[in-house]
């Protein structure tokens, strides 16, 4: 597509309710498009609106082998209430061992650059492959998870990782819901959510990584903790990204 072709192509899906960019990308795309997720909240109300729609989609996720109990439970709720087989993306197992065998299996805990690199490792380099069979890439970023992500795009083409002229739609249709009008929706048609929602936390990824946040903090506030005080000075979480949403990506 040329340049032309890709702006007419983001009018048009930008005009278009999450519910019809949901129904559009999988009727025209296949296989070719995905709801990449962590079954977070907003994941797992496009899975529903897809359901809704009439649409099977295919779901992804980043599984870096060091997700909590509650995270798994839930995708085990979800293949069962919309009976569909959720894709995990694993770490490469030797680039896995590797890491941990010179830098431990806490080394997020020693610098940003460390917690970027088992971030890159056991999410990014996964998204990455995931990405190479996408043609269009639905994620749950909305504007109000964080400062940093108050600019996010409702959609934008992205470089695909797997061929430096191929683009990918990446499609946030919740991009402008708030927390309330998410939790609405999951509450009005039952959608299964992760428990951990009931514990306190507003933002979930990996274990010891997540933890609950308090009500007057920032809903990433609870994502890699230790780094907290230091980005206190840089503005509020700011910078407190795996890697998968960065580079031109979106954020
Ligand atoms: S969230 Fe923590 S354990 Fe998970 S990939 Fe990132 S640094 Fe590693």
């Amino acid at each position: 597509m040329t340049v032309a072709q890709h702006n007419e192509q983001l009018d048009r899906v930008n005009a278009m309710a999450p519910e019809d960019m949901i129904r559009w990308a999988f009727e025209e795309h296949g296989p070719r498009a995905a709801i990449v997720t962590s079954f977070q909240d907003t994941g797992c109300v496009m899975i529903d609106m897809a359901h809704r729609a009439g649409v099977t989609p295919r779901v992804i996720t980043i599984d870096t082998l060091r997700l909590p109990k509650e995270t798994y439970d839930v995708m085990d709720r979800i293949e069962a209430k919309y009976d569909l087989t959720i894709e995990r993306f694993q770490p490469d197992p030797e680039r896995l061992a590797k890491m941990i065998s010179n830098h431990g299996e806490y080394l997020f805990f020693d610098s940003k650059e460390k917690q970027e690199y088992c971030c890159r490792v056991r999410k990014v380099e996964s998204n990455d492959r995931a990405l190479a069979t996408l043609d269009v890439w639905f994620t749950g970023l909305r504007r109000d998870q964080s400062q940093g992500r108050q600019d996010t795009e409702m959609a934008r083409y992205v470089r695909a990782p797997d061929d430096p002229d191929r683009r990918v739609l990446k499609a946030s249709p919740l991009v402008d819901w708030n927390t309330d009008r998410v939790w609405d929706y999951i509450k009005v048609y039952g959608v299964p959510y992760n428990a951990l929602y009931d514990q306190g936390y507003t933002s979930l990824g990996c274990v010891i990584c997540t933890t609950p946040t308090m009500p007057n903090e920032d809903k990433r506030a609870g994502r890699w903790r230790w780094f907290n005080a230091k980005n206190s000075a840089l503005g509020a979480n700011a910078d407190k990204e795996c890697g998968i949403h960065v580079e031109g990506s979106g954020i």
